[in-house]
């Protein structure tokens, strides 16, 4: 397998920074690392690179606010056993695995996610899915960790003959960051590993420029998509990163170009040492009035946020349509012109 960079060492080898006490303080904070291919898309020529800023540590993580919380989305108050998340009544999160193949600096589970993460052993993955089995109103099970995609095929295929036994468990969905900053990963034994269950698999892709869709990149969605896996985006609105519209533009168009259905566009959640990527309620409004109109419908991400503290997942706006108190609807056009709705 490629090589990572997993040290400021390893980083500033690469000639990707220049060490300091600080940036070494934030790797012993938390994780790093960076893989070949994605060091591949870094240009160094570049000092705010899009790319660069997602992964190479920096000494602004050091600054915690006091508004930022260990749990920013209250996973852990939703667990009713390790390594499963069951806030809404018809999914669940199950965790198999907390290591990742990069370490995204803004990454809403950085307290938990490492290279020693904590994964599931085969007892407390049995109880996972004795949770799944006993409680009937599960109808999808969400993958996620961690990056799910770190687990070998055999391990996958398990997993898969687990789930397929359970009846009411019809849809089964991978969150995975792999086939963007790890592609080979993605062989057609592991795409035949993720389809092999008699459930319909869907995959969530998280990416978050269009410089992330390399060939090697594509390539690998396009072989899950032969082993019949329906691809979705997730997209984080990053500070520094995508946070216009013709970059997101960009994004979007080059997924659908790919197959791959834009799906959620998420304001930051509020993690420890991520100030310098937050972006606003208001920002990511205005970013997707821009797109709409001018962006094909199959392109446009719904905007959300997780209510801090573990309320739940909610649509962000911008919203369209409006009572006007006692004269009935009023729409907003894609141009920003408001018009009556009769009724
Ligand atoms: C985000 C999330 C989900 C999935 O929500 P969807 O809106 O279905 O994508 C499920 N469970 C938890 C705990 C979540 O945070
Ligand atoms: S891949 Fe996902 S879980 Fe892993 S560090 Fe990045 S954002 Fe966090």
């Amino acid at each position: 397998m490629a090589k990572t960079l997993r040290t400021i060492d390893d980083l500033a080898g690469a000639r990707l920074l220049s060490p300091s006490p600080a940036l070494g303080e934030v790797a012993a904070r938390y994780a790093v690392a960076l893989t070949e291919d994605v060091l591949r898309l870094i240009d160094r020529t570049d000092p705010d690179d899009p790319i660069a800023r997602q992964f190479l540590p920096d000494a602004r993580e050091l600054d915690t606010r006091p508004e930022e919380l260990v749990d920013p989305i209250g996973d852990e108050t939703h667990s009713p056993v390790k390594g499963v998340v069951h806030r809404y009544p018809d999914r669940v999160l199950l965790k198999p695995i907390l290591a990742c193949p990069v370490y995204c600096r803004f990454c809403f589970r950085r307290e938990f996610v490492g290279p020693g993460g904590d994964a599931l052993d085969e007892a407390e993955l049995a109880a996972a899915i004795a949770y799944i089995a006993s409680t009937p109103a599960i109808w999808e099970v969400i993958v996620t960790g961690g990056d799910p995609l770190m687990l070998s095929p055999r391990r996958i295929r398990a997993l898969n003959d687990a789930l397929a036994a359970i009846p009411h468990v019809e849809v089964v969905r991978w969150h995975s960051r792999v086939p963007i900053v790890d592609p080979g990963r993605v062989t057609e034994e592991l795409a035949a590993a993720l389809a092999a269950t008699g459930k319909t698999v869907w995959l969530a892709v998280h990416c978050n420029h269009a410089r992330e869709l390399s060939a090697e990149a594509t390539g690998a969605l396009a072989r899950l998509r032969r082993a019949g896996i329906a691809l979705v985006s997730q997209t984080v609105l990053l500070k520094g990163v995508n946070d216009d519209a013709e970059t997101l533009a960009g994004l979007m168009r080059k997924l659908v170009e790919h197959g791959v259905k834009p799906y959620y566009l998420h304001l930051p959640d509020l993690a420890p040492g991520t100030s310098h990527f937050r972006t606003s309620i208001a920002e990511g409004r205005a970013i997707m009035q821009a797109l709409r109109g001018r962006l094909s419908g199959l392109a446009q991400p719904t905007l959300v946020l997780d209510i801090p503290g573990g309320y739940g997942k909610v649509p962000a706006g911008p919203a369209y349509v409006e009572d006007a108190l006692g004269a009935g609807p009023v729409i907003t056009d894609p141009a920003g012109n408001t018009h009556p709705y009769p009724g």
